[in-house]
């Protein structure tokens, strides 16, 4: 349970109010000092007195990534700038940087929501937390590794690649849980395999963040390395950074930290809430943010809600994985198709691995064509191809109703990378 950076309400019936607050703060803390979010608010017809209950987020403009491209350097910039005492940047998918600033209390804020990934993934002072991701401008580095200082873990900073130096960390410093990409986690699960070093390692837990993750690499991963469990964790530049939630032990999606920020799931054509157990796009509303503070702001990513109480125990709400972003959608003979739900469809096939690739592609007849590349599990000698490529297309059929090919490659075959995979292949000309 979580004793050191507990959920900040009682129980699951304090969380409406609890987020009321924080609501009514972030709209009078924008409007007053924020001449961006002023315009859109009283652009919407909203002032901060309009916002009596929950259910009021629902009258409030949407913000996008567009909106931090157009007030560049410091877009949503809501203190006086020598509050500022950091700034972090990703590369968006097009254009210019994001760029994204926080006050000292947004930095303490967000280590206390990675501590609590931390702690919720059972780690504590006697663990040595290996951290392969990115540092300098992302967020991932300094996230990681501040978040395990404020736990009072053993940090290794050593950044992203170098399977070799990697390797030898592990052994010489016997690192107990490792951090970093699920595509990075499994090549270095396949170089440690490859020099059989496995046995000699004191790794029990793997923590992997950045891009989506399905069941069956995450069991490759496990098997490989040899530990005890891998968590999935989300997070997002414009919303501090990675460690806003983290998947738990009973494996029934990832609990989000709603006592600092309040999700929606919308519809991303029609923009409303959809229904319980559907698809949506994670749309994000900050509680306590100074410097920027985000007012539904729509990240594009895709998951659903996960109903019920956890059998945890943890009272904070849950989502699941996210499974890829609205922008990767492909519509195919007229049915969308997430990345994700390809993942999910695999995981659940015996003797399929996980590193899989689609290609679109239409042909003289006018038609699009779907082929799926799939490699073999690591222990999935004895099934035949043919019966291996049959299962998975009638599952692809009957979860995703599409009709395609599947190609069964062996273990090994498709390319790895350490940051993030790229699966979909869309050659049909528009
Ligand atoms: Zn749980």
């Amino acid at each position: 349970m979580l004793t050191r950076f507990p959920p900040k309400y009682a129980s699951k019936r304090d969380l409406p109010a609890f987020q009321l607050e924080g609501l009514r703060w972030t709209v009078s803390h924008a409007f007053r000092n924020s001449p961006f979010y002023r315009g859109r608010l009283e652009g919407a017809g909203v002032s901060p007195g309009d916002i009596r209950s929950i259910g009021d987020l629902a009258r409030l403009p949407f913000t996008d990534a567009d909106d931090l491209r157009d007030g560049y350097p410091l877009p949503l910039l809501s203190v006086d700038p020598r509050e500022i005492v950091r700034i972090h940047s990703s590369s968006g998918t097009t254009g210019k940087r994001k760029i994204l600033c926080y006050t000292q209390k947004d930095i303490d804020d967000w280590l206390y929501m990675f501590a609590r990934c931390y702690e919720l993934a059972g780690l504590s002072r006697e663990d040595r937390v290996q951290i392969c991701v990115g540092y300098g401008l992302w967020t991932a580095g300094a996230g990681f590794q501040l978040g395990a200082e404020k736990l009072g873990a053993m940090t290794i900073p050593a950044g992203p690649g170098n399977l070799d130096l990697q390797c030898t960390f592990l052994l010489d410093l016997q690192t107990t849980a490792l951090c970093c990409t699920a595509s990075m986690g499994l090549l270095l699960a396949e170089e440690v395999q490859a020099r059989g070093i496995r046995d000699r390692l004191k790794l029990r837990k793997g923590i992997l963040g950045a891009e989506r993750t399905s069941d069956a690499m995450i069991a490759t991963i496990r098997e490989l390395l040899g530990v005890d469990r891998v968590y999935d964790i989300p997070g997002l530049t414009e919303l501090y950074g990675p460690g806003t939630g983290l998947s738990c032990d009973a494996e029934s999606g990832i609990h989000y930290w709603a006592d600092h920020y309040i999700l929606e799931l919308l519809d991303p054509e029609t923009l409303a809430p959809v229904a319980p157990g559907e698809i949506g796009e994670m749309v994000y509303t900050t509680l306590c943010k100074e410097a920027a503070p985000l007012i539904r702001y729509r990240s594009r990513d895709l998951t659903r809600f996960v109903e019920g109480d956890c059998p945890c125990g943890c009272i904070l709400p849950r989502h699941d994985r996210i499974l890829g972003r609205s922008d990767d959608m492909v519509v195919f003979r007229g049915v969308n198709i997430y990345p994700g739900q390809v993942d999910e469809v695999l995981s659940q096939v015996n003797g399929a691995g996980s590193e899989y690739q689609s290609h679109f592609t239409r042909r003289e007849d006018g038609k699009d064509y779907m082929t799926l590349k799939v490699e073999r599990a690591t222990q999935a000698a004895q099934i035949s191809d043919g019966a291996l490529s049959g299962e998975i297309s009638r599952e692809i059929k009957r979860n995703l109703m599409i009709s395609c090919a599947v190609e069964i490659l062996p273990y090994g075959s498709l390319p790895r990378s350490e940051r993030k995979t790229r699966r979909t292949f869309d050659d049909r000309r528009y």
